[in-house]
Parts: structure tokens; sequence; C-alpha cells
């Protein structure tokens, strides 16, 4: 697990390892994932498979809150700039231990794969089809706690210590717009001799 990264571009959370192997245990997890034969997906699959889960999360405002939770951090995920989204990726500690609770609430993810000894998911580690807002979880306190509230009483060990000099989103966004006008500012300022 990348913890202290400022920008971290994969973050690892449900990547194939052989948990109960001591072999793997003391792998690197590239070498790991080399090990575990996991079925391979097409393109197709996996367009389908992403199909239901939007589909799924689209029936679950009707029941669920996870639904919200789930969709506000796949909209960060596809709309901010890294410095943005993994502006507490700093702050962040503990790390996953794979239990794929949050693969499976309200539904039981499609590219989620176990085997009585292991959990991995199928695209995490795709070029072309990695999951963005899985990758980016947990993007901030908010985020952790509706996932932690989901998979209770079993924990997600993620926490956080310390804070980004703007935690909300809202000022994180402010801060970067004024920081990029007073850089277009400057350069005016510059080319106009003021
Ligand atoms: S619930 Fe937390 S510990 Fe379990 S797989 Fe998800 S991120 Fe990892
Ligand atoms: S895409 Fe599915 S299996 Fe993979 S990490 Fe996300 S929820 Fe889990």
């Amino acid at each position: 697990m990348s913890q202290n990264n400022e920008t971290p571009v994969r973050l690892v959370q449900i990547q194939p390892l052989k948990r109960t192997s001591a072999e793997a245990a003391a792998s690197a997890t590239s070498d790991a994932a080399e090990m575990l034969q996991l079925p391979t997906l097409t393109d197709w699959d996996i367009f389908w498979k992403k199909a239901y889960i939007g589909w799924r999360k689209v029936i679950g405002f009707t029941y669920t809150k996870h639904s919200y939770g789930a969709t506000r951090r796949w909209l960060l995920a596809q709309v901010l700039p890294d410095k943005i989204l993994y502006r507490w990726k700093p702050y962040q500690r503990g790390g996953c231990n794979r239990c794929g609770l949050c693969c499976k609430i309200v539904f039981r993810c499609p590219f989620f794969y176990e085997n009585g000894e292991t959990t991995a998911c199928l695209i995490y580690k795709s070029e072309k089809h990695w999951p963005s807002a899985c990758v980016a979880f947990p993007v901030d306190p908010y985020d952790l706690s509706e996932v932690q509230r989901e998979v209770a009483p079993a924990p997600c060990p993620f926490h956080f210590e310390g804070q980004p000099e703007h935690p909300t989103i809202w000022g994180a966004v402010k801060a970067e717009l004024r920081s990029e006008l007073g850089k277009r500012v400057d350069k005016l300022k510059e080319a106009f001799n003021f």
C-alpha cells in the first residue's frame, strides 16, 4: 500500500495476493500477481460488467445511502485533478487487509474475485480499465467513514493522521483557482511590463 506519496497513481487495494502462502507473503506484490491465475476478460466483458455496476448504482439510489457515497467517489475521481483528489494521501495511515467487504456492499462487484484463500480485483491493475474510484479510495475522511459504516463491525483499517492545508474539496478547488489566477496575472504583468 503506497501511503505517503504526494500524488499516488495506483494505490494498492484488492490486488492479487496469495494471503495464506508464506512464499507469497515474502514476495513482492507483482510476483504474487503473476502467481495467481485470474480469469481473463475481454473489453466487451468489462464494458458490460461496468454497465451492470452503473445500473446497480442507479437502482441503489432508491434504497441505499451507499450508492450516494459510491457515486460521490466516482465523480470526484473523474473530475478532480490529482493534486486535489489525492490531497489526503500524505495523511493516510493503515492499509487494506484485502477482506473484500467493500467490493460486496449492496451487491457483489462483478470484478471481485475470491477462491477461498485469496481475494483480488480483476481490473485493478489494468492500464486501460482500472477502477479509478476504487484506486482513489479513501478520498477523504467522509469517503472513508462511509465505507467503514457499511462494512462494520468488520474493520477497514485505514485512518488519517493530520489533514491537508485545504481539507474540504471546495476549499482545495478555490485555493487551486486562486493559485492559477495568480500565475496568469503574473504572466500578464511580465508580458506588459507593469
Ligand atoms: S473494506 Fe477496507 S480493508 Fe476491506 S478490502 Fe475494502 S479497503 Fe480493504
Ligand atoms: S472494481 Fe470491484 S472488485 Fe475491483 S476494487 Fe472496485 S469494487 Fe472491488
